[in-house]
């Protein structure tokens, strides 16, 4: 399992040089073992009627990196030659825990239909139950039967509730990463914030699976210790609770301050 995520702030990249990054860098994170991987990018597919470019789209397959990698460049696809100035995509391959190995099971996780918000996780969420019977009682609509999915609809969730309307990413994830127990790195995209990454990790360490977070930015950062080398000679990492956050192509990273109390359902309801 791995995590991998390309920003391009201010710099040019065709669409087909963001999914060439993705793959190649999922492909490096291959001998970490996985099931199943997925990629997801800005602007509509092909054969999107309306054409609205202010979309995510995401692509997932089971089995190798090569299904997927053929995947993106099926004729219906989106437009490989489109250049982008400013782009935040992300990738993941999956060891599946929770959920049979199988696309919707694949990573991208997303909040809703229109991919709002979308998530890449390894690792666990233990409280996962607990969070799906609430959101699921909110109206919210599962589709996989991952422990993940939980995280895309709760972000949702507490943007939708947000008490004003400047609420930046970084708190976003904050308030959501404080409702999860478990182990996990994780890696948040949004096109309420497009130009904007916001990832983070937690312990303990009680999963097989290390947590190591990959996160490319060009033109100068590399967070984690597999995909390197390409894009850049500095490496970050993250420690338990702390947040990387990219924003207007400035890289900041703080740790989570505050904690919430034993129940996460309880918590959730002090934020509405
Ligand atoms: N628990 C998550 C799942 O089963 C993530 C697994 C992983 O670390 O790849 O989908």
């Amino acid at each position: 399992c791995g995590i991998f995520a390309y920003l391009n702030y201010r710099v040019t990249r065709t669409r087909r040089e963001i999914f060439e990054t993705l793959v190649k860098g999922l492909l490096r994170l291959e001998y970490r073992g996985y099931d199943s991987a997925g990629v997801a990018v800005d602007g509509p597919k092909k054969t999107d009627t309306d054409n609205n470019k202010n979309t995510t789209c995401i692509f997932k397959t089971k089995g190798k990196v090569k299904a997927l990698d053929e995947e993106l460049y099926k004729k219906d696809s989106l437009d490989l030659d489109e250049e982008l100035n400013i782009h935040f995509g992300i990738a993941h391959t999956r060891w599946a825990t929770h959920g049979e190995p199988s696309p919707v099971n694949s990573h991208p996780h997303r909040s809703d239909k229109e991919n709002e918000f979308v998530v890449v996780h390894n690792g666990i969420i233990t409280n996962y139950k607990e969070l799906k019977a609430y959101l699921i009682n909110k109206g919210y609509e599962f589709e996989s039967e991952t422990d993940t999915e939980v995280i895309p609809k709760l972000t949702k969730y507490v943007y939708d509730n947000r008490e004003n309307d400047s609420i930046t990413f970084s708190t976003l994830v904050e308030r959501v990463i404080q409702q999860l127990e478990g182990a996990f790195a994780l890696v948040f995209k949004s096109r309420h914030f497009p130009s904007e990454a916001v990832s983070t990790r937690l312990g303990p360490h009680t999963h097989t699976h290390t947590h190591i977070l990959t996160f490319h930015l060009v033109p100068c950062l590399s967070i984690g210790d597999d995909a390197i080398i390409e894009h850049t000679n500095k490496v970050l990492y993250l420690e338990d609770n702390d947040l990387a956050v990219v924003n207007g192509g400035k890289l900041s990273i703080h740790r989570l301050s505050q904690q919430v109390g034993e129940d996460p359902v309880r918590a959730i309801k002090t934020l509405q």
